[in-house]
């Protein structure tokens, strides 16, 4: 037999049906606060995420899948939204809009790690990016958001963390100062963080491995070299989330792994999810609409992992499933009777079904039972010859007899909201 890829996952039913609880959150909740959905491509070419990621993150470096089409151009599946939905937004000069675009999307990416327990090749994200807009209460509406979201699927163990990495012009003189720092304690580093010295520095402060976190436990804070603007610009998005009472905690080490983000930077870990702990992601990305050739445009946004949403969503979040009605047809003439009423049922709004391989009133009543029937139409050839149907309660095990053309409406006014 033939089996799935590693590291990407079959959704069965059941935990399809936990994916639907938390998509109707997303959709809910970002209509709530005006976000449109977009739906952008799960492929795009290579160099869209090349430049916009930024070329020496893990995600370019080694976690694509890039593959040469039939006329040898360069094709990525997406590692994430964000790239794409400004591509979109530049393509389709969403930004000549005299409102701020504020856009949601759910989907699959793709990245070649290794799998374990919510690592996974592809995955799926909801994330929302908002444009146009410098404002503080534009970074603390997104987070704000992103926290609501959360708090409402009950995720356990939650906590926000935050920094600023300064603009365009801070990152330099910080870049700086931390190079000089790290210079000195090379040789405490990993080999990997020795070629991100090179590379990229700030990526160092992110490193996982303990021997590093010690290492640049004493490194200068972003947040003592901020400008004076972003230093403020900080303080109202901090004051901004005192406000609406969202609790958070300042992380000066966090630096987030993709080259784009300014500014805010925050993340959601939950200590409920072992060594994947990071929930949901996101932040200001000023200069990124420019770098990818469109005009001078400010943005801010996250992006969420719904697979490790779905392992900590609690089962008192789970809607109840609705009650549904059997119909129990054998027979020459009871069959057609039945299905005329299960049709019926349908017509009506009744989440309603049939076994159509049962050929005793005990093996209908039976898959009934299993299937979690609140009402049972049973239909058999006296029934349909007389022109009734027995209408079988399944919680009180009560039966009566109804005409068959008045069945489905009886049933459908028991049990549908009035
Ligand atoms: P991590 O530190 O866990 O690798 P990341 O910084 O690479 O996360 P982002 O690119 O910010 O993650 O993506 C946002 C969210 O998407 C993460 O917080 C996580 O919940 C989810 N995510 C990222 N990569 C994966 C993956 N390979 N499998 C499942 N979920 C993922
Ligand atoms: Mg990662």
């Amino acid at each position: 037999m033939i089996h799935g890829i590693k590291g990407v996952k079959d959704l069965l039913p059941e935990e399809a049906a936990r994916w639907q609880v938390i998509e109707a959150a997303a959709r809910r909740l970002s209509t709530l606060y005006d976000y449109r959905e977009i739906r952008v491509p799960i492929f795009e070419v290579t160099e869209l995420f090349a430049r916009s990621i930024g070329a020496s993150t893990d995600i370019v470096e080694k976690e694509m899948y890039t593959f040469q089409d039939r006329d040898g151009s360069s094709l990525t599946l997406r590692p994430e939204a964000t790239a794409g939905v400004v591509r979109a937004y530049i393509e389709h000069n969403l930004g000549a809009s005299p409102t701020a675009q504020k856009f949601f999307y759910l989907g699959p990416m793709f990245r070649h790690e290794r799998p374990q327990a919510g690592r996974l090749r592809q995955f799926h994200q909801y994330g929302v990016e908002a444009f146009g807009s410098v404002s503080p209460w534009a970074d603390v509406e997104v987070i704000s958001l992103l926290w609501r979201f959360l708090s409402e699927l009950h995720l356990p163990g939650l906590t926000l963390e935050i920094n600023s990495l300064g603009n365009a012009a801070d990152r330099p003189v910080y870049k700086e100062a931390l190079l000089d720092f790290l210079k000195g304690r090379e040789k405490t580093l990993c080999q990997n963080c020795q070629r991100r010295m090179g590379t990229n520095p700030l990526r160092v402060l992110d490193c996982k491995v303990p021997t590093c976190r010690t290492a640049t436990e004493e490194a200068p804070k972003l947040t003592d070299h901020l400008s004076p603007q972003s230093r403020q610009h900080f303080q109202e998005v901090i004051g901004g989330l005192d406000a609406l009472g969202i609790p958070y905690l300042l992380n000066p080490r966090l630096v987030r792994g993709l080259d784009y983000y300014t500014l805010t930077t925050f993340e959601v870990t939950s200590q409920h999810l072992g060594a994947q702990n990071a929930v949901g992601a996101g932040g200001r990305y000023d200069g990124l609409v420019e770098t990818l050739g469109g005009p001078k445009t400010p943005a801010i946004g996250f992006a969420v992992g719904m697979e490790r949403i779905a392992l900590m969503l609690p089962a008192s979040t789970l809607p109840s499933p609705g009650k549904m009605v059997f119909v129990a047809a054998f027979g020459q003439k009871g069959v057609p009777a039945g299905m005329q009423i299960l049709h019926e049922l349908r017509s009506l709004g009744v989440q309603s079904d049939s076994d159509y391989r049962a050929l005793t009133l005990k093996a209908h009543l039976r898959q009934a039972d299993r299937l979690g029937a609140a009402f049972v139409l049973i239909v058999g050839d006296d029934e349909a010859e007389k022109g009734q149907v027995i209408l079988r309660d399944m919680a009180s095990k009560e039966q009566h007899e109804l005409p068959l053309s008045a069945a489905a409406h009886s049933v459908a006014t028991r049990l549908l909201p009035a």
